[in-house]
């Protein structure tokens, strides 16, 4: 399908000030006296437009996106489907709260996420706002379905920013320090992380973390096991294989929720529709968030009928869960996702992305470590001949980026993963030429 209207920007790269340019800096000097300090910002750039892989600035610079707002823009800013199925439903109505007069397209939305997400059992679905929203509702309906209190989360855990979710996540600054006190019965498992773990065979660190809830929490107190199928904000940390089939085993033998944060790794992003797919995990309760309706702000819990349906009627819901024109955004993606074969898309920008970060690796020592799948790839860098950590020039290498107009992340608990979220509307010429810049930026950033 071509686009419904012209692009106002430009396709390509194009710098046309210093980067932050003077209408920048002229609003990052506002956001100074009206915005809380708390809030941060990656880049020093202020937004003007966005459209399929790259973003256009106040200033007229257009920088190519290797973050998608956080692995959210999956089908690519206002994607044209996305902004005539919005645009529609705005001149219909904005809002009634399905809670008091419901409407059909949310329905709808459950009714596919039931289909999409993995396994073929009878499946429900309730709608929220934010991925940290959904990951608290699973709790609740883990804990109401099992009658147990217990939520065992995992190393290098990222579930969200609220009371419960801060607890669940496991990096201190920024997400918690000074936040406290936090939700009790939540426990900390290891997880399999194979640069850093030794080696471990999945079996192996999957038989280290059930020991470990075993004797800590026991399996009768447990509600539910929640775990990022590929962690995000952690690090982009794919377990080796058989972890994740294994806490799943043991769960269902142990009558506890198994629950996947899918909130980053879902819609196509990892080169399946769910991280989970990948070994053929199937979740009793799964959360998704970020890429599941273009950029409006939806969240899901899907899950076991008998799970889903335990909670008490009234028990779940929220003034906007479900708002229709997210819900109209989501039929959308989903649409996207299937006609345009972005799944197939995913796994051929992993095979291009993961080809240019190892010829980077070959000249540089500093790469520790290319991990990730389909369009979900970090590379973790580290001291020369080491494993020791370095941050500074996972920062270095993001900075060199971002002046040269392309956004670029980092993550990890370490602060020294660099991580490539593109849109899947990316075109191979944006992807090659953002990785040129890359490429620039390993060599021009000293030995850290
Ligand atoms: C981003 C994220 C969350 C929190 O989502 P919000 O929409 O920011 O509340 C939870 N889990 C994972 C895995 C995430 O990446």
């Amino acid at each position: 399908m071509t686009s419904t209207r012209t692009s106002p920007i430009a396709t390509a790269r194009r710098l046309v000030t210093e980067i932050p340019g003077p209408r920048s800096r002229e609003l990052a000097a506002r956001k100074l006296d009206a915005v809380a300090g708390g809030v941060g910002t990656t880049l020093p750039v202020y937004a003007s437009a966005a459209h399929g892989g790259v973003l256009e600035d106040v200033d007229g610079n257009v920088f190519i996106d290797l973050g998608s707002g956080i692995a959210v823009t999956t089908v690519g800013s206002s994607a044209p489907r996305v902004v005539e199925a919005v645009t529609d439903q705005a001149g219909r109505f904005t809002h009634t709260c399905f809670m008091v007069t419901p409407y059909e397209s949310y329905l709808e939305v459950a009714e596919r996420l039931n289909r999409l997400t993995p396994g073929d059992h009878d499946k429900r679905t309730a709608l929220f706002n934010s991925g940290a929203e959904a990951v608290e509702n699973a709790v609740k309906i883990a804990r109401s379905a099992t009658g147990r209190q217990a939520v065992v989360v995992f190393d290098h855990a990222y579930h969200g920013r609220t009371t419960l979710t801060m607890a669940m996540t496991a990096k201190s600054v920024p997400y918690k320090h000074g936040f406290g006190p936090f939700a009790p019965e939540v426990y900390r498992a290891p997880l399999s992380y194979a640069y850093r773990d030794g080696g471990l065979s999945g079996a192996e660190a999957a038989a280290r973390a059930i020991d470990q809830i075993e004797k800590q929490v026991g399996a009768t107190n447990l509600a539910a096991v929640v775990i990022e199928p590929i962690q995000g904000e952690g690090g982009f940390i794919v377990p080796a294989p058989g972890f994740l089939p294994a806490l799943a085993e043991w769960c269902r033998a142990n009558g506890v929720a198994f629950v996947a944060d899918e909130v980053q790794t879902g819609f196509a992003r990892t080169g399946d529709m769910f991280a989970s797919d990948h070994e053929g995990v199937v979740p009793d309760l799964i959360v998704t968030a970020k890429g599941i309706a273009g950029g409006l702000p939806l969240s899901a819990v899907t899950g076991r009928a008998d799970l889903m349906d335990a909670v008490h009627p009234g028990g779940l819901g929220g003034t906007y869960g479900g708002n229709p024109l997210a819900c109209a955004a989501a039929l959308a993606v989903m649409d996207t996702i299937a006609d345009e074969k972005l799944v197939e898309r995913a796994r051929r920008i992993e095979e291009v992305v993961k080809a240019r970060l190892r010829s980077i690796q070959e000249k540089d020592d500093r790469v520790g470590d290319i991990r990730g799948r389909g369009a979900m790839i970090a590379v973790e860098l580290v001291e020369p001949g080491s494993m020791t950590p370095a941050p500074a020039l996972a920062k270095a290498v993001a900075t060199y980026a971002h002046r040269e107009g392309v956004i670029v992340l980092t993550c990890g608990t370490y602060g020294n993963v660099l991580r490539f979220l593109p849109p899947l509307a990316i075109s191979d010429a944006e992807l090659g030429e953002a990785f040129d810049v890359v490429e620039d930026a390993f060599a021009t950033s000293g030995a850290s």
